[in-house]
């Protein structure tokens, strides 16, 4: 798909994310590649990146379904950008990936090659951490196209994975609401309507829901009431994850990131 925006999104998927309902997109515009995929589409973003040799490749976060091919596009002398802590994430490996993450994406090999540095034309890498630590959001300011990684999913996502930080998701979903972006990409929602307002939109919605679990907390309640009181019972991708994608965790997350009264 080529819009009016010059920006190609690809959406890529294998039997395995289908069957799971899972697909993610990376995109071309200004002929840079951001994020690679996951491992299980390997061969698609091989041919994408011979056929299409983008000068350079600008990656979101440390996550196999944004990262996954960043190997392959080091491997074949294509300048990369991300965040210092994204590579080292990369370098370092993640431990204990969930395994229905694995049977999703495909496990991600540790980065051991050399990274050539890009530095991005007509693009911008800005943190907005939250959904992971090393998280960045790729702005277009001369178009006012905002490329969102994982930033905003949907406006009411009550589920977190261990390493996400609801309170940081809220002040980048601001943040990235105050751009005006005139177009949003989403990385698995690909175009998202009206992105402007359906960031601040989630800003709203995350910046209350955090309030009624502090609040809780407050009050001496458990993580575990407090999850069935605000966000309601885990459903099945709970189970499915076995506890890595929970609303629990949003809870937790909450508590972890307390600030506490002095004295
Ligand atoms: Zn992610």
């Amino acid at each position: 798909m080529v819009n009016a925006d010059d920006v190609e999104l690809i959406r890529l998927r294998s039997w395995r994310s289908a069957a799971m309902g899972y697909s993610v997109c990376v995109f071309l515009v200004r002929d840079q590649l951001i994020d690679t995929g996951f491992p299980g589409a390997r061969d698609t973003v091989a041919r994408l990146l011979d056929e299409r040799r983008p000068r350079g490749i600008v990656v979101t976060h440390q996550h196999e379904d944004h990262a996954g091919n960043v190997t392959l596009a080091a491997d074949r002398g294509i300048p990369i950008a991300m965040a210092r802590s994204t590579e080292e994430a990369l370098r370092a490996g993640e431990a204990n990936v969930g395994f229905y993450r694995r049977a999703c994406w495909g496990a991600m090999a540790r980065l051991r090659s050399a990274i050539e540095p890009h530095r991005p034309v007509g693009l911008e890498l800005l943190a907005m951490p939250g959904h992971s630590p090393d998280h960045h959001v790729v702005w277009d300011a001369e178009r006012e196209i905002l490329f969102a990684g994982d930033l905003f999913l949907g406006v009411k996502v009550r589920v977190a994975r261990p390493m996400e930080d609801p309170r940081a998701l809220a002040q980048s979903a601001r943040r990235a609401a105050a751009l005006r972006p005139r177009v949003l990409f989403d990385a698995h929602r690909g175009l998202v309507p009206n992105g402007a307002q359906a960031l601040a939109a989630k800003a709203a919605w995350l910046e209350e829901t955090i309030g009624a679990v502090d609040e809780h907390i407050a009050r001496g309640w458990s993580d575990r009431a407090i999850t069935r009181a605000v966000l309601g019972r885990e459903d099945v991708v709970a189970a499915v994850s076995r506890g890595d994608l929970s609303r629990l965790n949003f809870v937790r997350a909450v508590r972890a990131t307390a600030v506490r009264p002095a004295g």
